[in-house]
């Protein structure tokens, strides 16, 4: 059984029609022990409504988030507090290029974690550099890094190695798909994006799986696929610890 935090979010069943309650409960069911609550795509801040989730099910999660929406307009503080009501303190993934004024997150007990965005996207915060330039306005922004994101802007791996390696104990959260040029997001049982799942493991975050799932089953498929992955990689870890322990005696 993995030691690691990893878990769902909502908005890989999206595509099949599932609402995020629904997802929230199949997540936790499974035995994830991190969920996070995608709302993308909403159109009004009136859709967070904690009534819709068992949040008694959501005891034994040990990570929990919300992903904030894209097109949320300009009553982002609307947003903002409904999302804190929902969780007072509740840590929320956002991105970073659909926000003008950085200063809505003050007197705020929301926790913001913003994400690194991908190749699609015409904005800073692609790059390192973005990101640290944003990081250095608050002490309590903090980093959801998306591998596939850095991945789609360089499939050498090295930005997300050099994201893991400048933002250290400031990334708290990693977002993990496969990648695809075509889909974006796409599940790594079929893409075998060992890289992905390596660079995920070295941020040493809770890790949110956001492959976009075509079917149920995949669920199961995905997570069973990412967590052998996973002790697989502690495993190795482990003896190469024990290895050059041993080497420096
Ligand atoms: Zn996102």
């Amino acid at each position: 059984m993995s030691k690691r935090i990893v878990g769902f979010s909502t908005g890989s069943l999206f595509k099949l029609g599932i609402t995020p309650p629904v997802a929230a409960s199949m997540i936790v069911d499974l035995g994830c022990n991190a969920l996070e609550i995608s709302f993308l795509k909403i159109n009004s801040h009136e859709e967070i409504n904690p009534e819709d989730f068992d949040l008694s099910s959501m005891n034994s999660l040990k990570h929990f988030c919300l992903h904030a929406p894209i097109n949320w307009s300009n009553n982002k503080k609307d947003y903002l507090d409904a999302m804190t009501r929902f969780y007072p303190g509740v840590t929320a993934v956002i991105h970073p290029d659909t926000i003008e004024d950085f200063t809505i997150f003050d007197y705020r007990t929301i926790d913001p974690l913003f994400e690194n965005m991908n190749n699609g996207k015409n904005t800073i915060f692609k790059s390192v550099g973005g990101m640290a330039q944003l990081l250095s306005f608050c002490p309590r922004f903090n980093v959801c890094l998306d591998v596939n994101h850095a991945y789609s802007n360089d499939p050498s791996g090295h930005l997300g190695d050099q994201f893991v390696s400048c933002f250290g104990s400031r990334i708290k959260q990693v977002h993990l798909s496969g990648y695809s040029p075509d889909w974006g997001h796409v599940p790594l049982f079929l893409t075998k994006q060992y890289e992905l799942i390596k660079q995920a493991a070295l941020a040493n975050a809770p890790i949110i799986i956001e492959s976009v799932l075509g079917n149920v089953d995949q669920l199961e498929q995905e997570y069973k696929y990412i967590i052998e992955t996973l002790d697989v990689l502690d495993e190795l870890e482990g003896l190469r610890e024990k290895h050059s322990g041993a080497r420096l005696v």
